[in-house]
């Protein structure tokens, strides 16, 4: 059975309903897994005829052994994935795989749709739960698709100051839905300390059975595990020698969900953490002491993160085997002149829009094919994080075409009214809470 510890205690472990349920272990620290688990033998039955879901549903039930059974993982991977991965290969030695395709067009779509599909399942025939997120731009659509009439579950959403777009009135608990969408006077610092508060409250906790969405929550980063095994049994046959995979970094979830599906066996020879002009932590994946710099705004603003919140989750792997992990992430600093001409050599190379995020992985593992410490036969394959609609604007001057918006992330810009606006304290958000039950 998988179990969590904190990752400031070897001590106390706990289970992944526990674990995802709480989500802030007590002792301080973000939940990290603690046992890996062989795969090695899936991977050989598994081949480019699996759809995802019948991935997930083959996969999750081994990782969370004792706690969900093949039955419960298959029903979870229906009804959280009616979207995939989608693997485009490019040439002998590069692939981009797409992540799309999820309802906000983001990467991250994938890791919530799994949380709380999976958060219902576990809660069955338990007492409800309440999930409090921030929710900056699109995660809180995300969210609200995700959790949108899940049994048992009520949503609330802590919107900073700004517009609140996207959202469907329809699902919110005033109209008989589960959302509860709040508009905070405050930072998104201030809604994730105001969900820290919450959640460390015990009895406002313990009334309502508090836990959250945000990338605290390991219940986000299991599942981000899947589409790295799903890239590799698509391309595995075509695969001559090593393989690295390169990932858009900001707070590093992403890369290290990467890690947890190597250790669970998926054969890979390293990662490309693909930072942009915020490349402090860079120092830090060589073994130097990581001293954080102000953050720099560029035309990639999803990687604008000085100080990575997984922070702590990849220093626990540089801990057990900091030799090893040197030769397994590499650090690569792009800037905003070369994440341009990579969008326009994209396109005219390959024929593919990329969003300047996911250009800045593409650059970098360019830059590694042109290095000359690999010889030949080296596959890299590029996370594609973001839709290019997402940023037409932008893809659709450097690469010099026009980007047509899928309609469902046109409607993420139509904006919606809260149904609470409050202070940005504890005492404020029980009252909003307590008078829409
Ligand atoms: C969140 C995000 C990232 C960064 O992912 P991390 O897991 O925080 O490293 C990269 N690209 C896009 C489009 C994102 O939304």
């Amino acid at each position: 059975m998988m179990q969590f510890r904190s990752t400031q205690s070897h001590d106390a472990l706990v289970s992944f309903k526990d674990a995802i349920l709480h989500c802030l272990p007590p002792e301080g620290g973000l939940y990290v897994p603690t046992q890996t688990v062989d795969m090695r033998q899936f991977f050989l039955y598994m081949d480019s005829g699996t759809t995802y879901p019948e991935l997930v549903a083959t996969v999750a039930p081994v990782l969370l052994q004792g706690e969900l059974n093949p039955f419960s993982a298959s029903r979870v991977a229906e009804s959280a994935f009616n979207f995939e991965p989608e693997l485009q290969q490019l040439d002998e030695g590069l692939s981009v795989l797409n992540l799309y395709n999820g309802p906000t067009g983001v990467f991250k779509d994938f890791g919530i749709a799994f949380l709380a599909a999976v958060m219902e399942e576990l809660l069955k025939n338990s007492s409800p739960a309440m999930v409090l997120t921030a929710a900056r731009g699109d995660t809180g659509v995300s969210i609200a698709n995700a959790f949108n009439n899940r049994e048992g579950i009520t949503s609330v959403l802590l919107c900073p100051e700004g517009d609140i777009r996207g959202l469907d009135p329809a699902t919110f608990v005033p109209n008989g839905g589960n959302i509860i969408p709040i508009q905070v006077k405050g930072t998104f610092d201030d809604c994730q300390r105001l969900i820290a508060a919450a959640i460390n409250d015990r009895p406002f906790a313990d009334r309502y059975n508090i836990t959250s969405a945000n990338a605290i929550n390991p219940g986000r980063l299991l599942p981000q595990t899947f589409y790295y095994l799903y890239a590799f049994i698509k391309i595995k046959k075509y695969l001559h020698g090593d393989l690295v995979f390169s990932v858009p970094s900001g707070n590093f979830g992403n890369l290290i969900a990467g890690l947890y599906a190597w250790k669970f066996g998926m054969p890979v020879n390293g990662f490309i953490a693909a930072m942009n002009a915020n490349n402090a932590f860079g120092d830090y994946i060589q073994g130097k002491k990581f001293i954080p710099h102000p953050p720099i705004i560029t035309n990639s603003p999803s990687l604008d993160v000085s100080i990575p919140s997984n922070y702590e989750r990849l220093q626990s792997f540089y801990e057990e085997a900091p030799a090893v992990m040197r030769n397994m992430v590499y650090p690569a600093a792009i800037d905003d002149a070369i994440t341009l001409k990579t969008m326009e050599e994209a396109w005219k190379k390959y024929g593919i829009l990329l969003n300047p995020n996911s250009a800045v992985a593409f650059a970098a593992a360019e830059k590694l094919r042109a290095t000359r410490d690999f010889d030949g036969h080296i596959h890299t394959l590029v996370l594609a994080t973001a839709h290019p609609a997402k940023e037409a604007a932008l893809v659709g001057k450097a690469a010099g075409q026009t980007v047509e918006i899928p309609p469902r992330l046109a409607m993420l810009q139509k904006p919606v009214d809260p149904i609470a606006l409050i202070d940005p304290q504890l005492d404020a958000l029980e009252g909003a809470i307590a008078s829409c039950l």
